[in-house]
Parts: structure tokens; C-alpha cells; sequence
């Protein structure tokens, strides 16, 4: 079974602007998706549909068979949402917002409180369940919104950017925790514009940009696909001329400044010692683009030579 199916989703906000156009996705019952795509790439409005917080266009929407138009309540039990803002009452207890939230979802308050207990705990937050809101640190509130957005038991977990502007290490915990809950047969899709994200928590990976899919693979097989990367490479001193080196694409960026391209299964030590060997140092070097952007540059690249990717 499908956890959610999308087809043929349209957005077009009041200003006229098309944030989706013409959506087609397919997330498995029991799978840990990511929605990867740059900021402004339709990642949220997406989201926002299927969470009942925007109006579509045009196309359907359904998850676990119920489709949005015709069965929302039975969508809205289905889901639990992470948005990507804070949405609580500051002045509430933590424990109250897990258990009114319960409220909304008709489960009794013995029963919230006790889910609530058994979650709190679980994200580390038990301790805290008397402190009003506004008194955590901005990692506990994000856990809080994890919390709170299970305590129904959802089947399908929608994250919107879970992790941003969380520290490394309340990441890394939150991370271990979605992967349990994975484990334990969640459904989960998170948005993101970390490549690193969706590369350690995800086995499929949809990437979304200017309102499209532009593909839609198995994260690893996606990330294999990398064809190049392309460094810049600081020198000691100027260069008289260009080094010409076999297999390498180099370009002067200034007397300084190298830009190396690397295919696939070649190294960088290959080149630096050709390199030494022309008499030209490299002091220091960097990525030019983060793997992120690089892949959606290949994207773009082989659409523009008609092989573009899959859209599922
Ligand atoms: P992402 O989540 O991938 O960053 P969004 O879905 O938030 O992208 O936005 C997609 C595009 O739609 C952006 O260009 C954004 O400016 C535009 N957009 C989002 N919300 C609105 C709105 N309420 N009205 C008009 N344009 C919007």
C-alpha cells in the first residue's frame, strides 16, 4: 500500500506565482522519504497541501487510500505533522500541549496523559513537562513538536525541515529517533535542503525543484550518480600559463586561483602531484559547490541533453 500518492498537483498562490506544477509522487507504506530541493522549490507548499494548511490547485491527493477531497478527517488521523515554525501557545505547560493536542483526535485524557508521559520521555523532555513553553531551548521545542505530533499515533509522520537550526547533537538524537520509529513501521517524509540529511536517515529521495520533480531514486543511487565535482584550488604563486593535464578540465579563475574538475574514480592526489610536477603548489582548496548543488547542476545539465531524470 501507498502511504501517499500525489498526482498532478498544482499551486498557484493568489499572486499569480505557479509553486507546484503538476506534482506526481508515490511514497510506500513504511518508508523514510525525503523531499529534497532547494529553498523556494515547492518543498512547503507541497506539505501544506497534503496537511489541509493550504488549498491546491488542481490534482489529487491521498494517503493510505483516503483521498484528501472526499475523506479529510480520515487524512488528518492518518498524519502527524512537524511544521516548520513554531506553532504553541508559549504560556501552556509542555505536558498540555501533547495532551490538548490528544484532545483534538477524541482520545480520552487518561489515555492522553498516559501517551504523553510515554513520549515525553521518550524525547527526553519529562523532566521539563511542568515549564510553560516559552522556556525551552529551541531543540526541546522542535522535540516538543515531535511529541505532539504522534500523540495520535499517526501512521504517516510529515516533518518540515525537522532539523533546521537544531545543534549538532540534539540533531544527531532526533535523527536516531526517527530511524526507531521507522523501525517500528512510521511512515516518514521530511522535507529538506541538506543533502547530509536526507543521505543518513533516507532510503528514497524525491528531488523537487522550481515546482517539478526532477527525480525520484533510491538515495544511494542517487548520490552514485554524482558524475563530477569541481574544486577551487589556491596557489603559492601566480601562474605563468595554464597547466594542461590529461583527464583534468582546469580553468584559471585569476593568477591565484585554480578550478579543478574531477570525473568520477579520479583522485585529487593524482592531480596535485601532476600539478607539482608542472611546478604549480597548491596552498589550499575547497569544494566549489556543496554535493547538493552540484547535483541539482547534473540535473539540470542532463535535462538540457533530453536524458532528463525519471519523474515516478
Ligand atoms: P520551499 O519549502 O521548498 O522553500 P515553498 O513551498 O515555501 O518552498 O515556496 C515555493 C514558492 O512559492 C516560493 O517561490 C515562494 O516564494 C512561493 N510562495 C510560498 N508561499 C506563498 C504565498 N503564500 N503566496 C505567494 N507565493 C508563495
Amino acid at each position: 500500500m501507498h502511504a501517499l500518492v500525489v498526482e498532478q498537483l498544482r499551486k498557484v498562490y493568489r499572486t499569480g506565482f505557479e509553486a507546484l506544477k503538476g506534482v506526481d509522487l508515490r511514497v510506500e507504506e513504511g518508508d523514510f522519504f525525503a523531499l529534497l530541493g532547494p529553498n523556494g522549490a515547492g518543498k512547503s507548499t507541497l506539505i501544506g497541501i497534503v496537511t489541509s494548511l493550504v488549498n491546491k490547485t488542481a490534482g489529487s491527493v491521498r494517503v493510505f487510500e483516503h483521498d484528501l477531497d472526499h475523506e479529510p478527517e480520515a487524512v488528518k488521523a492518518s498524519l502527524g505533522v512537524v511544521p516548520q515554525e513554531f506553532n504553541f501557545n508559549l504560556f501552556l505547560p509542555v505536558a498540555e500541549v501533547v495532551i490538548n493536542q490528544a484532545g483534538y483526535f477524541g482520545i480520552p485524557r487518561r489515555e492522553a496523559k498516559a501517551r504523553t508521559e510515554f513520549l515525553l520521555k521518550k524525547l527526553d523532555l519529562w523532566e521539563r513537562r511542568r515549564s510553560e513553553m516559552r522556556l525551552l531551548s529551541g531543540g526541546m521545542k522542535r522535540r516538543l513538536m515531535i511529541a505532539r505530533a504522534l500523540v495520535h499515533r499517526p501512521r504517516l509522520l510529515i516533518l518540515d525541515e525537522p532539523t533546521a537550526g537544531v545543534d549538532i547533537e540534539i540533531r544527531r538524537a532526533m535523527w536516531d529517533y526517527l530511524r526507531e520509529l521507522n523501525a517500528e513501521g512510521t511512515t516518514i517524509i521530511l522535507t529538506t535542503h541538506y543533502l547530509e540529511e536526507a543521505e543518513s536517515l533516507c532510503r528514497n529521495v524525491a528531488v523537487i525543484d522550481h515546482g517539478r520533480i526532477e527525480a525520484v531514486a533510491e538515495t544511494q543511487a542517487l548520490l552514485a550518480g554524482l558524475d563530477t565535482e569541481t574544486f577551487v584550488l589556491n596557489l603559492r604563486r601566480p601562474l605563468g600559463q595554464l597547466p594542461q593535464i590529461a583527464g583534468f578540465g582546469l580553468t584559471a579563475v585569476d593568477a591565484t586561483t585554480l578550478e579543478a574538475q574531477l570525473r568520477r574514480g579520479q583522485s585529487l592526489n593524482e592531480l596535485f602531484a601532476a600539478l607539482g610536477a608542472q611546478g604549480v603548489e597548491v596552498v589550499s582548496m575547497r569544494n566549489k559547490q556543496n554535493r547538493l548543488e552540484q547535483l541539482f547542476l547534473e540535473m539540470v545539465a542532463r535535462g538540457r541533453s533530453g536524458t532528463a531524470a525519471r519523474a515516478a
